[in-house]
């Protein structure tokens, strides 16, 4: 009995702890600089849509290329090989000449952007071709520090493709009626190889991060510590066969290489080849997904708007991910209201707990589709899934912390609803083992751990499942957090 009567006051206790937080963050909406301190200190898991090169910021890349004595183009104002001949000069020059760096960065980023002659889209996209020879796989510690910088503790990097000799497989195989004669012919061809040599590409990635890092002498740092996976893209513009080996070699990579945890498409998704081949890429995953089983799945779907594309472009592509695709997560699923039958896809993604990476700065900037027009609360309030990431933190001069002020400021969001967003972030990740929790209401944790997280049993438990020890780490991280914002550890006022 007094066990009962104390487990209630430790209950009521927590309870009260947390209307207090609710009431302190209700204040901080009226003060947005406060608002991002608070936001910046949060616990905030795992960004799961976030692509490397677009992560990087332009000063980076001017960095490296001035580095290697790259070349700028004058007139295109990009990032290019030497020699540095024309319009081009040497990149040290962008790190000596304001006006030179200012307009290269505003090439390279949204920062500055007017919608003009160029739509807010095709200057994002442009941005990706130049950055020229710069290698951001070099580049994934900044990546990983400015996680750690906003309590981040998981990352999913997209960062691999099939490009270059994968693609070249598939166009010489071409693509046969029965794809299973396809699939022999790439594997004949050398397909293998080229996968193992995706994961030399991971091998240096991740020693390169680790070196910057200075993980190998201080393996205990937030930096360090935070934990990071790869997802394989497959090139959605490439020919209908490219895009066919591509996605056999993604699934084969993360079959065989533990630290590339799924596959996703990339490219704009109103592209003449994404529109064109949409229904046939899904097939392909379709079938890929029948050899490889096991393999996980994102895909960008719907990240699309009225007038971008004709109106039946807007109407079938989260389904046929859902579907066809096998996708677990969707990224965007901004036109989720044009598809055909959207209530009973909404229903059938909760019911599927298929999740949805939001990627709000993203949508407003790329599409125009920010505030009312943006259905993200159309996603809460049918119960599906979400989480915030940022998709392209470098190129939209935004990180995640932001993510979370726009998200809060506009929807007018409570803690318990940023907190469950946060717990999304790794329980819809591909971190690989059990969860920590008992189910997704995240009541009550795996019985493992149920009595202490200190006992042989959960401590054994989290040392084999890897999302479940990312989950006990946060749910320790908001206990810190939120022990931080008590009255007793605010400065007195004066
Ligand atoms: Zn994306």
């Amino acid at each position: 009995m007094r066990r009962l009567i104390a487990l209630f006051g430790l209950t009521a206790c927590l309870a009260l702890a947390q209307t207090a937080i609710e009431t302190k963050l209700a204040q901080l909406k009226k003060s947005p600089p406060e608002l991002h301190a608070f936001l910046y200190k949060m616990p905030k898991g795992g960004d799961l849509h976030n692509h490397l090169s677009g992560a990087i910021y332009a000063e980076s890349f001017i960095r490296v290329a001035a580095e290697n004595h790259l070349c700028v183009d004058k007139v295109l104002l990009a990032i290019v090989a030497p020699p540095c001949t024309d319009n081009k000069v040497d990149a040290a020059q962008a790190q000596a000449n304001n006006n030179l760096r200012n307009a290269l960065i505003d090439s390279l980023s949204m920062r500055n952007y007017e919608w003009g002659r160029q739509s807010g889209h095709d200057h994002f996209f442009a941005t990706f071709d130049k950055f020229g020879p710069v290698d951001s796989g070099d580049l994934v510690a900044e990546i990983a520090q400015r996680a750690a910088d906003q309590n981040e503790s998981y990352l999913e990097l997209m960062a691999l493709s099939g490009g270059g000799p994968i693609s070249g497989l598939g166009k010489e195989a071409g693509l046969d009626d029965d794809w299973d004669i396809t699939r022999q012919k790439l594997q004949a061809a050398g397909l293998q190889a080229q996968v193992a040599s995706l994961s030399g590409r991971v091998n240096a990635m991740e020693s390169v991060r680790r070196r910057v890092l200075g993980c190998q002498g201080n393996p205990n740092s937030p930096a360090c510590r935070v934990q990071v996976h790869y997802v394989y893209q497959v090139l959605r513009e490439f020919p209908k066969e490219q895009v066919f080996s591509q996605i056999l070699a993604g699934f084969a990579l993360v079959t065989s290489d533990p630290r590339v945890v799924a596959i996703n498409f990339v490219q704009p998704e109103d592209g003449i080849n994404s529109m064109t081949d949409y229904h046939l890429q899904m097939r392909m995953v379709d079938y890929a997904k029948k050899v490889y089983p096991k393999v996980h799945i994102t895909l960008h779907a719907g990240e699309l708007a009225p007038g971008l594309v004709p109106p039946d472009g807007l109407t079938f592509h989260i389904r046929e991910a859902v579907d066809l695709g096998h996708a677990e997560r969707i990224g965007h699923g901004v036109d989720i209201m044009h598809e055909k039958d959207p209530a009973t896809l909404l229903k059938d993604m909760r019911d599927r707990h298929i999740a949805v990476e939001i990627n709000l700065t993203s949508n407003d900037v790329i599409l125009g589709v920010k505030g009312d027009q943006h259905p993200f609360p159309v996603y809460r309030r049918y119960g599906v899934p979400v989480m915030l990431s940022t998709d392209d933190e470098g190129v939209s001069r935004s990180q995640l912390t932001e993510e979370y002020q726009r998200a809060l400021l506009t929807y007018n969001l409570t803690y318990k609803d940023l907190k469950e967003m946060v717990r999304n972030s790794l329980e819809y990740s591909f971190a690989p083992g059990q969860s920590y929790w008992i189910n997704r209401s995240y009541a009550a944790v795996n019985t493992a751990c149920s009595a202490s997280t200190a006992g042989i049993t959960c401590v054994d438990f989290l040392r084999n499942n890897e999302k479940a020890r990312l989950q006990a780490d946060l749910e320790q991280r908001f206990a810190e957090f939120e022990k931080s914002l008590t009255p007793q550890s605010q400065p007195a006022a004066r």
